[in-house]
């Protein structure tokens, strides 16, 4: 039988590019966006061609009841979950002394208690099987710190310990938890950045080049997979060695 997965965030950027590889490798995909139900529809069409089955649904993870439904849905849909990519993700770049606290909740409601409420929603169907693999997404500035991104890297830094907390106390129940940790990934998120400060960005990198959404997707889904089956309370850095 096909396996699921639900991806929050799944309209652009990294979560658009786990969506096309859950289906590409044969896994029935539930989805959810904010806004963007003409790129949710485009990426319908994308995922038909893999034959697997596809739901997506404007859901807001600040709004619980929304994401319960989807959760409900994709249940109704597939029969149950087997893993849960929670990616959804805000940016904003300001100065600390600008952050007014309506931003920093925003980012905190998006970031941080968007990945509790998808988790809270989503467990019972992992734990009901015994089984499921749950992956959070942070980023390097969580790990290292971004100037004038102070609250984006704190909403970050604070998924890291969602991430490790509960794959202790998941373990025994067949659960695992872990995390992926992009650098600069080349997704609308970074328009923010301009074109030069992204070559410089590029330049930076061991690698030399800056990360497509499609490098991260490959670790989201091995982190889901089975190959990962021994893998729990890991941050899995996938970011060019700009950080190690
Ligand atoms: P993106 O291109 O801006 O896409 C963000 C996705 O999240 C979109 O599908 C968007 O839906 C959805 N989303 C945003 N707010 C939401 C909300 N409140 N409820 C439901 N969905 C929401 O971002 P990205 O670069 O792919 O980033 C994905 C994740 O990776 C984020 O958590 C981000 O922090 C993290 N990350 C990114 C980078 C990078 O360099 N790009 C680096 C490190 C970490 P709509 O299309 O409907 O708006």
């Amino acid at each position: 039988m096909a396996k699921t997965v639900l991806i929050t965030g799944a309209t652009r950027g990294i979560g658009r590019a786990c969506a096309l590889k859950f289906a590409q490798q044969g896994w029935n995909v539930a989805a959810c966006y904010a806004r963007s139900q003409e790129a949710a529809q485009t990426l319908a069409q994308e995922i038909e061609q893999y034959g697997v089955q596809f739901l997506c649904e404007q859901a807001d993870v600040r709004d619980a009841a929304a994401i319960r439904r989807v959760v409900s849905l994709a249940q109704a849909h597939f029969g149950t979950l087997d893993a849960v990519v929670c990616n959804a993700g805000i940016a904003q770049q300001k100065l600390f002394s600008d952050i007014t606290e309506e931003d920093w909740d925003t980012m905190f409601d998006v970031n941080t208690k968007g990945v509790y409420r998808v988790i809270q929603a989503a467990l019972p169907l992992l734990l009901e099987q015994q089984a499921g693999s749950i992956v959070t997404v942070s980023s390097i500035w969580g790990q290292t710190g971004g100037s004038c991104e102070v609250h984006y890297s704190a909403s970050k830094a604070a998924v890291i310990g969602m991430t490790k907390a509960l794959a202790k106390e998941l373990g025994l129940s067949g659960i695992r938890v872990n995390c992926v940790s992009p650098g600069v990934i080349d997704t609308d998120m970074n328009q923010l950045h301009g074109a030069e400060v992204m070559e410089e960005l590029a330049e930076e990198t061991p690698l030399g080049r800056n990360g497509a959404p499609a490098d991260v997707a490959e670790a989201v889904y091995w982190l889901a997979s089975e190959q990962s089956r021994f893998v729990t309370g890991q941050v899995l850095g996938v970011n060019g060695g700009f950080y190690i």
